[in-house]
């Protein structure tokens, strides 16, 4: 517990909601930027596959230069707005390996959600607003951007059509050891995550509690009111995760998730729940709270994790699909009562100690023969039981 204090710093995006009195101005805004953005499609595309001599791959630089000066046709959006739309563009291009992108849509029902770029020093602060392009902007939850220091954000525009200012934020943080050595975590379907110490987040209250309501809101066509109550299940279903992985992470040094993949249980008739539960967010979170605060976060395989016992190592447990209903078992070989979840949680904290990681955000340090794996499972099998009693 003597360890140094680290102190580094990481980049957050803080999303920040616009209040409703800017929205007019915002929906203007962006269909300006859209027309600067198909513009620069079209002549991009128009670069690289000329009618005569030779193509060329225009860079953001080039688009910039080429787009100087016209500001003048705008009456919302500055210079600087239209430089971050080329150099975002030529970003996105890039990486797309595409001679032309999606044309961005202004109105119907294709409409592109709303977007304006800016650069960090053209957002000022003005007393308790924000100051940009002449206007003045205030948001929800200000105080969060007290002392901070942002670079290039943008105004983003949701599915329901509120707008957010989002800037990307320097944050600093100390790294502390946390009180406890490790856990092993198991993603299920029933309950989201069950650790090897026996916590347990809950799966499955949230949409179904909105489901009802949401099937009101789509029977009677209400669009709106069923896409307000998609986002308010999508922010529950986050929140919840958000606070699950921060408690791991600030009680446990060495972090262990099995690494289900949800794409192949997408396919089978448990998809609703799978996409529900969120395991890949869940990881996600994990990963990048745990780097920064100095933990070792693993992904360790699943196999044989809920038919192995976690005392002896045997493999006694319920298998396959059909035995998913068992959530209790006795192993035949040594006589222990086991719950299903939290027996998985302890064989993953088990293997994390053992095998290396399918990938985690540190390089396991030895890669142990297979021929000596049983052993060594057995000795941290029982180091787990010493742990867990
Ligand atoms: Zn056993």
């Amino acid at each position: 517990m003597n360890e140094p204090v680290h102190a580094a710093s990481f980049t957050r995006t803080l999303r920040l909601k616009v209040k409703a009195e800017s929205y007019p101005w915002l929906n203007a805004a962006a269909v300006e930027v859209n027309q600067v953005f198909n513009w620069v499609n079209e002549t991009s595309a128009k670069a690289a596959r000329p009618f005569a001599c030779k193509p060329k791959w225009l860079s953001g630089f080039d688009l910039c230069y080429l787009s100087a000066g016209a500001t003048k046709f705008f009456e919302k959006i500055g210079a600087d707005t239209v430089q971050r739309i080329c150099t975002e563009y030529a970003a996105k291009r890039r990486a797309a390996k595409r001679v032309r992108l999606r044309w961005r849509v202004s109105r119907g029902a294709r409409r592109s959600l709303g977007w304006v770029p800016l650069k960090a020093a053209s957002l000022k602060r003005r007393g308790s607003a924000l100051r940009f392009c002449g206007k003045t902007f205030r948001v929800f939850e200000r105080e969060r951007l007290e002392g901070v220091k942002w670079r290039d954000g943008c105004f983003a525009q949701d599915a329901v059509g509120d707008w957010w200012l989002c800037l990307p934020v320097e944050i600093a943080v100390e790294q502390k050891d946390a009180p406890l050595q490790a856990v092993g975590i198991d993603l299920g379907l029933k309950e989201i995550a069950v650790t090897s110490a026996g916590e347990r987040l809950e799966a499955g209250r949230w949409t179904h509690g909105l489901a009802d309501k949401l099937a009101m809101a789509q029977r009677r066509g209400h669009k709106r009111q069923a896409k307000r109550i998609h986002r308010k299940a999508a922010r529950q279903r986050a929140d919840a995760l958000h606070k699950f992985s921060r408690k791991m992470v600030d009680q446990y040094q060495n972090i262990a998730v099995g690494d289900v993949s949800s794409l192949k249980l997408v396919k089978t008739r448990m998809a609703k729940s799978v996409l529900d539960s969120g395991w890949g967010m869940l990881k996600q979170m994990l990963l990048y709270k745990g780097e920064h605060a100095g933990r070792s976060v693993r992904v360790v395989s699943e196999r044989n994790t809920t038919r192995a016992c976690s005392g002896c190592g045997s493999l006694t447990g319920p298998t396959g699909a059909s035995m998913l209903v068992v959530r209790r078992w006795v192993c035949r070989a040594c006589g222990d009562t086991h719950d299903r979840d939290v027996n998985a949680a302890r064989n993953i904290l088990a293997g994390s100690r053992c095998l290396t990681s399918v990938c985690g955000n540190e390089s396991s340090d030895s890669s142990v023969p297979l021929s000596r794996l049983r052993k060594r499972r057995r000795e941290t099998g029982t180091e787990t039981m010493r742990t867990a009693a």
